[in-house]
């Protein structure tokens, strides 16, 4: 079974192929435009993926060494994210399907991040249902109930912005450039993670809030530069390391949490932020601390890939789950 993965939800245009569960290519074309903005654009996003989209997926057919007419399907996103980038690669691969005369397959871009864990890699071992897994992204902050490839259940969420968002507007607040997170991260490995005390949110059941936390940061910042106007050039690693360090108490309270009450102890983590060195670290060595199993995805597997898209596409293919060429894109969809 080849599977051809195409995914542009929201500033990655993305293309991979899959043989039998394992990555062939698996090609991203990230867009710069966006960083002197300090965030996306959904109208520049949009239109690079239309000049990305046909050099990507024919880097992928070619690394992969298949021609189009090995393809045995096409699967997209077709949501969450930005309707203008969605459309550009829903309407690809429904024409690419059609052309070909091969099956269309749609996937959620958040079960994507999860499915990623049941790509064939060597040295990964693959979750068992029912686990559970912790999206974080730029988008979301959710712990889900995996019991089956397609039987998902969130059971806690974000009420207002998610961790990515955390992480970026906090880098934002430290003047470093958009995506931030992967800065924080860098600066937080040589800082002390207990300089700075920020203080967690108290919000209810599974549930996350991180707007709270961004204002506190805000205003520490605030004060102290009215005091010494270098302290972020001097503090920056310590900083960096005591948001980090907050963000994961933050998370693994609640994993704590949804560990306890679901009596299920095996735990993934999926999304962009599940790159972020502290987090990994934190989470390995919560498997001797509290019995877990857990399972931290590949680097490459983290942030938006297309290679997600196609596992997802490829268990849907497996069980004939083939999407209508009617179709459309979706911004918003349930998990
Ligand atoms: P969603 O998947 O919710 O639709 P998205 O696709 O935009 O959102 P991802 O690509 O999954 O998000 O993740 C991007 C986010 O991950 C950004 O907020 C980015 O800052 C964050 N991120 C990436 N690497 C790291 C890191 N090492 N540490 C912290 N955050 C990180
Ligand atoms: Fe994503």
């Amino acid at each position: 079974i080849f599977i051809l993965g195409i995914e542009s939800s929201c500033d990655d245009t993305a293309a991979a192929v899959l043989h039998n569960g394992k990555i062939l290519s698996n090609v991203v074309a990230t867009q710069d435009i966006h960083k002197k903005y300090g965030g996306v654009v959904p109208e520049l996003a949009s239109r690079a993926h239309q000049q990305n989209i046909v050099p990507v997926i024919h880097e992928a057919l070619d690394q992969a060494g298949i021609s189009k007419n090995d393809l045995s399907a096409v699967a997209f996103t077709r949501g969450p994210g930005l309707m203008g980038s969605l459309l550009v690669g829903t309407s690809f691969a429904k024409s690419l399907a059609l052309g070909l005369g091969i099956p269309l397959l749609d996937v959620n871009h958040m079960q994507a991040h999860i499915l990623a864990h049941f790509i064939e890699e060597e040295g990964y071992d693959k979750p068992q249902f029912p686990f559970l897994a912790m999206t974080i992204s730029g988008g979301h902050t959710q712990i889900v109930k995996v019991s089956d490839y397609f039987a998902m259940e969130v059971i806690g969420q974000t009420l207002d912005d998610a961790v990515g968002e955390a992480f970026d507007k906090s880098a934002k607040i430290l003047g470093l450039p958009y995506p931030g997170g992967p800065l924080v991260d860098k600066h937080a490995q040589l800082g002390n993670p207990k300089a700075f005390p920020f203080p967690k949110p108290k919000v209810g059941d599974l549930n996350f809030s991180f707007s709270g936390l961004k204002t506190s940061i805000l205003y520490f910042i605030q004060k102290q530069l009215k005091e010494d106007p270098q302290f972020i050039e001097k503090n920056l690693n310590d900083i960096c390391a005591s948001i980090q360090h907050t963000i994961i108490g933050i998370l693994m309270d609640k994993l704590k949490k949804a560990a306890k009450q679901t009596g299920i102890n095996q735990i993934a983590i999926a999304g962009g932020v599940s790159a972020n060195s502290g987090i990994r670290k934190t989470l390995k060595e919560a498997e001797n601390k509290y019995r877990w199993k857990t399972f931290i995805p590949k680097f490459e597997y983290t942030t938006d890939n297309a290679a997600m898209i196609a596992i997802a596409g490829h268990f849907k293919y497996i069980s004939g789950d083939y999407a209508d060429l009617g179709v459309t894109a979706k911004a918003r969809i349930k998990m």
